[in-house]
């Protein structure tokens, strides 16, 4: 099945055969894991891919076992004729799109559980979330056997568990993390934006604003963290977010920092009317 040429695999067979397809000519390939409604975000993990390997293939897939019950499976935004008109522009060669069915067919009974970076900010505000990630994203490696795989930094904790799950695992596949990609005004690039109001979406970039300023305040002065980050909290909550964290973390292995020494990671969740954002920063540190 192809579109122009962009080729569309719905069975993880016709994913093996254009692989193998590839390997058999010595050419690398790359994977972008997606839930669709693509966006620049994930079209920069696409372009990341051409930079390392000559075939890439996105996969789109609303994995339901990393939404709880309330959680927004059944609203998330679906576009797939747009989807694959994006990654055909980008130069996508095959958009792997398996059914629910295929992925967790009657009787599937596995999850993986990856500990440490699993632990607190989103692991604790959604008690399964990375349980449903590191299970998809285990079986969607294992199914493509890429050389890499692409994830995005917006998504910080999501990619240092992908890169643990890896390692512990030993799936042979280097996970590349990429920068996320900014609307002008600072608010990161989400498929979920498009649930915002108009009024929302004035608000939202005060997320970055917060995490740009708190930054700034923890470079000066590296004992300030528990009060540089109730600040941010205040602010976050008069700009009308409800906060469900804003933390600082060591960069390598998620752990809370009380003081800013060495590589760390400023998180924040909070939510705008029924909107979650998530974004994280970079904090350079000196150790
Ligand atoms: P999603 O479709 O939201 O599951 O995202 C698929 C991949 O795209 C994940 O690795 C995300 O981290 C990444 N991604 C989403 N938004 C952005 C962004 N604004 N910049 C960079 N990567 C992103």
């Amino acid at each position: 099945m192809a579109t122009g040429d962009l080729a569309v695999a719905r069975s993880v067979d016709a994913l093996r055969q254009a692989v193998a397809s590839w390997r058999a000519r010595r050419e690398r390939v790359g994977l972008v894991p997606t839930m669709g409604a693509i966006h620049a975000g994930h079209l920069a993990l696409v372009h990341a891919a051409h930079g390392g390997c000559e075939r890439v293939v996105a996969s789109l897939f609303v994995n339901p076992k990393q939404f709880a019950p309330t959680e927004d499976f059944a609203a998330y935004p679906r576009s797939e004729a747009a989807d694959l008109a994006a990654f055909g522009t980008a130069g996508v060669d095959l958009v792997f799109i398996p059914t629910v069915d295929a992925m967790y067919p009657p009787g599937f009974a596995t999850s993986i559980e990856v500990g440490g970076v699993s632990e607190g900010l989103d692991g604790a505000h959604r008690p399964g979330h990375f349980a449903g990630v590191a299970t998809v994203v285990a079986k969607l490696l294992l199914q493509c056997l890429p050389d890499a795989a692409y994830f995005g930094e917006k998504d910080y904790q999501q990619l240092m568990v992908v890169r643990r799950l890896a390692r512990d695992l030993d799936i042979p596949v280097r996970i590349e993390g990429v920068a996320t990609v900014r609307e002008t005004d600072g608010l990161a690039l989400s498929s979920r934006n498009a649930y915002l109001s108009p009024a929302e979406r004035r608000t939202a970039p005060l997320l970055y604003r917060v995490l740009c300023d708190s930054a700034a305040a923890l470079a000066q002065d590296p004992d300030s963290v528990a009060a540089t980050l109730e600040r941010g909290i205040t602010r976050l909550r008069a700009g009308g977010f409800a906060v469900d964290y804003l933390e600082l973390r060591d960069a390598a292995d998620l752990t809370p920092m009380a003081r800013l020494a060495g590589p760390a990671r400023l998180l924040a969740a909070a939510r705008i009317g029924r909107t979650r954002l998530i974004d994280n920063i970079q904090v350079a540190g000196r150790s």
